[in-house]
């Protein structure tokens, strides 16, 4: 199967589809994975709180 836009982002506590190219949704994301957050505040809908 193709690889790509059905990939959830890799941060832990983040809803939102990963970017084309990255595991990630965002570059919040990117530099919050490592931190086990319990909310995700990249912004997107998803996960709005
Ligand atoms: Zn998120
Ligand atoms: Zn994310």
């Amino acid at each position: 199967m193709p690889a790509q836009q059905n990939k959830k982002c890799a941060h832990p506590a983040c809803h939102c589809q990963a970017r084309p190219g990255s595991d990630y949704c965002s570059t919040y994301c990117e530099g919050e994975a490592k931190t086990a957050d319990i909310q995700c505040n990249c912004g997107h809908p998803a996960c709005a709180h």
